[in-house]
């Protein structure tokens, strides 16, 4: 460009006012002059384009270099072939041949070898000297292939482990391309400055952008991410900005995105991050707006049938219990046998159609949140104190471990959570714990804390969960499935149900266990202030 430019403002010269040519063998012919406009156009655009996609760098430079030489030979020929002042420009291109491999040696070789043969058949002998020809067209070829060869591919005996590397390296950049392309998930890769980097196939079909148009920008003005309550997310809350600042990787499936035509897709997103803390993340995201919508209705349909089907049930074990009582019936020894299993039936349907329903307002997040200030101690006594007649009936003793060792002194401690979430775990782990516990066993309720965190265990004497069902007691419809539990009754929902009310509060729950000799059930919530409760009703409604 530096060239084409040189040569221009010298055929410019020769139209400025006053006698500014230098000397006439520097007038720069209109061929020329237009040849060197057209170098410098094609190579400005052919610079810029190539700065966009880097794979074609080599072939614009090639054309911008053929250009330059055609340029330069027509201005050389044009001033006096081998005498004229601007052969030092052959020179300098004789040497920039290398940086342009096998192609850019073979043209220049030639374009020299056809001028030479010119020279030597139409010009008288002994004009063009052998040692000139040397100097202006071998030596600048031979120094350029040494120089810029070597530069490329320092090292002669590396030189085939250098290509070898770069095919191989070349071959796992282009078996990388095709998997991402091929990736049905949208992949963007975003760079620590917030630009997007790489953007594959779906990703674009997904969100509407080219990937000409959405390479190069900030992420937030193609990725327009809105929070579950439809509003647009702010860096705190962005995953991405997350993970560009901890370095952790991310999965959320609550956040929606608006496409580039408008329209509000729900997303499933991964967000991993890539080198050190802030240096770039992959994000891997796609469309479940069908598979929420279709969870929806599901729910819906579970909780209206469970909710119509409760009502029957209920009505059913109400007329037995009305059976079964002494005052309002009379009935032989038989039929009693047969109304108490009815009975028992009766209240294992009503449980399931209860847990079904408040699964399904869990998952849809229909689940009614109002946090209150809880004093765990005395709320935990209470519940203890509720179970108390099942625990008597299977002859279960229940402990209260802080009130058995008096030494110690429990701290204030708090949480701020719906009373009666929490009531419906701690209950359900300890009912829990009197069912899978013979009789004569025991069920200790523990509590224990550090500033941030309350846990309270659940500890029981009973029979047990084998190691192998452990990862999987917290899935829906999830029952060990051994002689011990055969007979016992149960829906498999209680600690499914546990998990989701738990993971509502932002707490965690999770068991420890030796087959045979007990297990041990714990739930950690955030620690709250040590605010006191408004009255104690409050902690209990
Ligand atoms: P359910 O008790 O109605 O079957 P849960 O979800 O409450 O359903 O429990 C799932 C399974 O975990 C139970 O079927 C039982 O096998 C096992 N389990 C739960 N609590 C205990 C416990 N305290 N001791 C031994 N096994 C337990």
């Amino acid at each position: 460009m530096s060239l084409s430019a040189l040569i221009l403002l010298l055929w410019g010269t020769s139209y400025a006012p006053g006698d500014l040519t230098l000397v006439s063998s520097f007038i720069v012919t209109p061929l020329s002059a237009i040849l060197a406009a057209a170098t410098l156009v094609v190579s400005l655009v052919l610079y810029i384009l190539s700065r966009k996609n880097e794979t074609f760098q080599h072939v614009t430079a090639l054309v911008a270099y053929i250009m330059i030489c055609t340029s330069a030979s027509s201005i050389i020929i044009s001033t006096g072939h081998m005498k004229s002042p601007f052969i030092a420009i052959w020179l300098l291109l004789g040497m920039f041949a290398g940086l342009f491999g096998i192609m850019g040696f073979l043209f220049i070789c030639v374009v020299e070898a056809v001028y030479v043969t010119y020279l030597f058949t139409q010009q008288p002998s002994g004009t063009t000297s052998i040692s000139a020809v040397i100097f202006i067209f071998i030596v600048p070829l031979i120094v350029s292939l040494i120089v810029w060869r070597r530069q490329i591919q320092p090292g002669g005996s590396d030189d085939k482990a250098y290509s070898d590397l770069a095919r191989e390296l070349s071959q796992v950049s282009n078996k990388s391309d095709i998997v991402i392309n091929a990736i049905a998930d949208g992949v963007i890769a975003v760079g620590g400055s917030n630009t997007i980097q790489l953007i594959n196939p779906a990703a674009q079909t997904l969100i509407g952008w080219d990937k000409q148009d959405a390479t190069g920008l900030d992420y937030r003005s193609v990725l327009k991410l809105l929070d579950s309550k439809d509003h647009a997310i702010t860096d705190e809350a962005d995953p991405i900005q997350q993970v560009l600042r901890t370095n952790q990787p991310i999965t959320r499936d609550d956040l929606s995105l608006i496409t580039n035509a408008g329209k509000k897709l729900i997303l499933s997103l991964v967000v991993s991050p890539v080198g050190q803390p802030g240096s770039g993340c992959i994000i891997v995201f796609r469309d479940i707006t069908d598979q929420v919508a279709e969870n929806r209705q599901k729910a819906e349909f579970v909780s209206t049938a469970s909710h119509e089907m409760r009502t029957p049930v209920a009505a059913i074990e109400g007329y037995v219990a009305l059976a079964l009582n002494p005052q309002t019936a009379t009935i032989d020894d038989k039929a009693r046998g047969y109304l108490t299993k009815a009975h028992e039936s009766a209240n294992h349907l009503g449980q399931l159609f209860q847990d079904l329903l408040d699964i399904s307002k869990a998952e849809d997040g229909r689940l009614n949140n109002s946090p209150t200030p809880i004093d765990v101690a005395s709320f935990v006594k209470d519940v203890i104190s509720s179970v108390q007649p099942t625990a008597a009936a299977k002859q279960i003793t229940l402990v209260y471990a802080p009130d058995s060792n008096p030494q110690i002194i429990l701290p204030a401690y708090f949480v701020n959570v719906d009373p009666n979430h929490y009531r419906e775990v701690i209950s359900n782990l300890l009912t829990n714990g009197i069912k899978y516990t013979k009789p004569g066993g025991t069920v200790t309720t523990d509590i224990t804390g550090d500033v941030d965190h309350v846990t309270v265990s659940v500890i029981d004497t009973g029979i047990g969960i084998p190691a192998e069902d452990i990862p999987h007691l917290f899935q829906k419809f999830y029952r060990v499935d051994n002689s011990d539990t055969r007979e016992i009754g149960g829906t498999g929902l209680g600690l499914y149900l546990c998990r989701k009310l738990v993971e509502t509060m932002n707490g965690r729950i999770w068991v420890e266990s030796i087959y045979g000799k007990g297990s041990m059930f714990f739930v950690e919530l955030p620690r709250a202030a040590s605010t006191a409760p408004d009255s104690n009703e409050s902690q209990q409604n």
